[in-house]
């Protein structure tokens, strides 16, 4: 009889929440040994190869705005913790504010994010009308009774080198790799002593990482644990328009639309709508959303963008928490070896480098020590008491 393989912690998913999973366990615990199973390493529909790779402070829930932090601080020395050999990986960080933008109705609770934002210590200005139009002559301020300005810590980075580097430095310090779709767990007592792949192959582990992202709710259900958290199409459009906008943040439009630089480009997108919710087959991009939606509000809100063309479009799933629009870290309590990093809506490829230390910090640690994520765990779930984000793009 041949024994199958054994490893402390078997992590399904090798996006760049799995990645960051398996760097920060073989930092913190180098002995303990670490199998990423990924089914698919070119990565053409996770998530993190199709993001937007944004980051931001302006959230409503104070953990967000501490994982974002920590996480902003690691992406800037990212080239040094994760160089392997003495190179040092590229992950273009360009630290630019998110500007969000409030109709008057919307200005009560943009003020009281705000002050909830200060006082976890994230700097962003109030802007009138006026303010606004002084600091970007570009911008129609019609229905804008007040914006947000991130002054730091926000901006967008490259997020598929920062999955590559992750990956890089974790098979570096000793985590393994694998090529193989998992199907199944092997249960006894309520423990998961193994997993199974489709190629006939299992592996036995001490413990398990869901960072299955936008699938993470199947692997959950092979322990027969439900998890709301559903894959959800989000498109983005890549645009050129003939006019400069000299220093444009990431703007986020009263109607939700949002759009910032990309190089000498600019990309576009929209919340996601409920119609997209299950839309676990289809990548398709949704150009009707573009004509009827994007730019509509595009034009009205940069005058410049009348002439914008539309050069290049795709879509990726977000992995939508459809309880509240929140990630879900820790430990599953009825499976007590099954922990989740999982459910972040829209907003994981910034968090990933808090939320893989989170995770590694309660393996090894038994609790999360830098940014404290006991308000993310899976018990509020299995109650019903959501936490909710209401920042949500
Ligand atoms: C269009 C778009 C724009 C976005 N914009 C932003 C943004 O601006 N800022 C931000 O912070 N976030 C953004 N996000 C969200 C962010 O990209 C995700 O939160 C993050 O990438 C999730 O990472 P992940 O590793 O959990 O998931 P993924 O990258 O999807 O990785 C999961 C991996 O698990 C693998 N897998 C699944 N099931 C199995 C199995 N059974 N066996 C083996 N492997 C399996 C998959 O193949 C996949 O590679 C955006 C997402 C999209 C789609």
């Amino acid at each position: 009889v041949i024994r199958p393989e054994t490893f402390d912690v078997v992590i399904v998913g090798g996006g760049v929440m799995g990645s960051s999973v398996a760097y920060h366990l073989k930092l913190l615990a180098p002995q303990l040994s670490v199998l990423v199973l990924e089914r698919d390493p070119s990565f053409r529909l996770a998530s993190s190869a199709l993001s937007a790779s944004s980051i931001r402070q302006q959230f409503s829930t104070p953990v967000n705005i501490a994982l974002s932090r920590h996480s902003f601080a690691f992406l800037k020395d990212a080239g040094e913790r994760l160089a392997v050999d003495g190179q040092a990986p590229e992950i273009g960080l360009v630290e630019r504010g998110y500007l969000y933008l409030a109709s008057a109705a919307q200005e009560p609770a943009l003020r009281q994010a705000h002050a909830l934002q200060r006082a976890h210590g994230a700097d962003i200005e109030l802007l009138s009308p006026a303010g606004l139009e002084e600091r970007f002559p570009w911008l129609n301020t019609a229905g804008v009774a007040l914006g947000s300005l991130g002054q730091a810590g926000e901006g967008w980075f490259d997020g598929y080198g920062l999955l590559q580097a992750f990956r890089r430095k974790a098979r570096a310090l000793g985590a393994a790799f694998r090529t193989a779709e998992a199907c199944g767990f092997g249960l006894e007592r309520g423990r998961i002593v193994s997993v199974r792949c489709t190629d006939g192959s299992r592996v036995e582990c001490g413990e398990v990482v869901n960072a299955a992202g936008p699938h993470a709710a199947a692997v959950c259900r092979w322990a027969g644990v439900d998890l709301p958290v559903q894959p959800r199409r989000h498109c983005v459009f890549v645009l050129e328009s003939p006019t400069a906008l000299p220093g444009c943040p990431l703007v986020i439009d009263p109607s939700g639309v949002y759009f910032r630089p990309e190089g000498a480009r600019y990309i576009a997108g929209a919340p996601p709508r409920d119609e997209d919710a299950g839309r676990d087959g289809t990548l398709e991009v949704d150009h009707a959303l573009f004509d009827e939606v994007l730019w509509p509000a595009l034009a009205h809100r940069v005058p410049a963008f009348e002439a914008l063309r539309q050069v290049a479009a795709w879509a990726g799933f977000y992995e939508m928490n459809t309880l509240d629009q929140n990630a879900i870290i820790g430990r599953v309590p009825q499976v007590p070896n099954l922990l989740l990093v999982n459910g972040f809506s829209g907003h994981g490829i910034q968090q990933s480098p808090a939320a893989g230390l989170a995770l590694a910090e309660i393996v090894v640690h038994g609790a999360a020590r830098t940014v404290d994520v006991e308000p993310l765990g899976f018990e509020r779930i299995a109650a019903g008491r959501p936490l909710r984000e209401l920042n949500v793009i």
